[in-house]
């Protein structure tokens, strides 16, 4: 080797060296406490600058309990003490419920029942929702899931930054009837979206402190989220809206106006751009459930539904839930979209989620770069949903082109019993069809027509009677068993 490239060698090693250095003292996160053997709290780097991010994470009992519970630090003491107390009050809430669910688990297990739904999920994530010289405001979003249903909250919270006093939403206005206004505004824009809603939406928006327990203040304007059933009786989860500072403005305090609406150009001390809140995901729960029946030994029989998830899906999981039946779900990509709560029930109650599409095209008149679009965009979504992709698909019609499986990743799953309960709205008649199974069916079913769902409870009733045991598809075939360009009916 010459001396010259002998150099240019040690020097550029050296370099790695400190950059490498360097970069682990920077990005290598700082253990601040470990309470007890798996108890950790650690603290991270934000995005933005002078703020650190201080999370717990516990999991216990066999893993059925686990917390994940981030909390943001500023250079603000009393902030921080404010911070860390309304973290403290949703961690005490997972330590209490976690210690009733293990409670009633061993009670199961005392009595030999089986169940699945015996998790204690709880994850807190916080956001940025703006900084200004004089402000700072975070919205959290916390998430738990007991008994298999999950709930969703998210608020925020504004501070000055040098006296680290909280802003409260009474503080935005000027008058005291602010809980008027905000009533008003809110029915106006809910109204927009639910026309017929009247009676929920009345309730929902009556000017009490309860109703507007979420609000986030962003740069744009008050955004307002109501829970489950409190604006919308279906299955829309959170339901969300934005009262502009604007339409606000005669009403705001001399100083939020001049915070909103006067001066916009405020300095923003961020690293990168303000991002939305993403969705949580609790990877852990997402695990596809592991085969817990044999079907070369037991009867079994797959209830499938496709083409939702639909306003109806949520009286669906109710049933499936009493019953203790677990079922596969083929779903549309553009519904799993909208219904993003409901795509999370499903998966958190164990049922399985697989891709019928994104808008339930008929694929033998698509071209293939049209049908590798459908499949990519459902299963993005899917996945972005509960974590995993799809190892099945179902074809809207059953419909394909011998090309299409040919180049297909994923065996096609049809189906043999169809009560064509598009057509049919007679629930008897759909009972009878449904209930005439025989061992390794699968029965397709919509989770789109109402007459369906309502005939659902009895079909279960009447296949459990004729010793049948209802499986997903996983539990019917051996998923790894299954051969891609395959179509699969049953008994094969
Ligand atoms: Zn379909």
């Amino acid at each position: 080797m010459k001396k010259r490239n002998f150099k240019i060698m040690t020097f550029t090693t050296l370099i790695v060296v400190i950059l490498f250095i360097f970069n682990y003292y920077n990005n290598n996160w700082k253990l601040i406490e470990k309470v007890s053997a798996k108890q950790i709290i650690w603290q991270d780097e934000s995005k933005y600058d002078g703020i650190y991010v201080d999370t717990l994470r516990d999991q216990f009992n066999e893993k059925r309990s686990l917390i994940i519970a981030a909390t943001p630090v500023t250079k603000n003491k009393i902030i921080n003490e404010n911070l860390k107390n309304t973290s403290k009050i949703f961690i005490d809430e997972f330590y209490k419920e976690a210690k009733q669910q293990e409670n009633g688990y061993q009670e199961y297990l005392k009595k030999n029942l089986k169940t699945a739904t015996f998790t204690t999920d709880y994850v807190q994530h916080f956001d940025v929702s703006f900084i200004s010289k004089k402000y700072i405001a975070f919205v959290f979003d916390q998430y738990n899931n007991t008994w298999g249903t999950g709930n969703e909250k998210t608020f925020s919270k504004i501070f000055y930054k040098d006296s680290g006093k909280e802003i409260f939403l009474s503080d935005f206005f000027s008058s005291d009837n602010y809980l008027n206004i905000l009533s008003k505004l809110s029915a106006k824009e809910l109204y927009k979206k639910y026309p017929k809603n009247t009676k929920f939406i009345e309730d929902g928006t009556i000017p009490k402190k309860d109703n507007f327990d979420s609000v986030v203040f962003t740069k744009k304007g008050l955004l307002i989220s109501f829970d489950k059933y409190q604006v919308w009786p279906g299955s829309d989860g959170i339901v969300e809206i934005l009262i502009p500072y604007k339409s606000i403005s005669k009403n705001l305090s001399s100083e939020m106006r001049e915070l909103f609406i006067d001066s916009n150009k405020d300095s923003y001390n961020k690293k990168s751009s303000l991002s939305e809140i993403k969705p949580v995901i609790v990877k852990d729960t997402k695990k596809i459930k592991t085969k817990s029946v044999d079907c070369s030994v037991a009867h079994c029989v797959a209830l499938t539904f496709d083409d939702g998830p639909s306003i109806y899906t949520d009286w669906l999981l109710d049933i499936l839930k009493e019953k203790n039946v677990k079922a596969t779900f083929f779903v549309l990509g553009k519904s799993a979209k909208i219904q993003r709560d409901t795509i999370r029930r499903i998966a958190k109650e164990w049922h399985e989620i697989w891709s019928h599409s994104w808008d339930h095209k008929n694929f033998k008149k698509l071209t293939s770069k049209q049908a590798k679009i459908q499949l990519t965009n459902t299963d993005a979504i899917i996945s972005e949903l509960i974590g995993h992709n799809t190892p099945f698909f179902r074809p809207p019609y059953g419909s394909y082109t011998h090309e299409m499986l040919t180049n297909s990743k994923t065996p096609y799953i049809l189906w043999n019993i169809d009560p064509e309960d598009w057509k049919e709205k007679n629930r008897t008649i759909l009972v009878n069809r449904m209930s005439l199974a025989s061992q390794g069916d699968i029965i397709l079913a919509h989770d789109i027509h109402k007459t369906t769902i309502a005939a659902i409870p009895e079909v279960i009733d009447k296949l459990k009677a004729k010793g049948f045991t209802l499986v997903t598809i996983s539990e019917l075939f051996s998923p790894e068993k299954l051969k891609n360009h395959k179509v699969y009916y049953n008994k094969k």
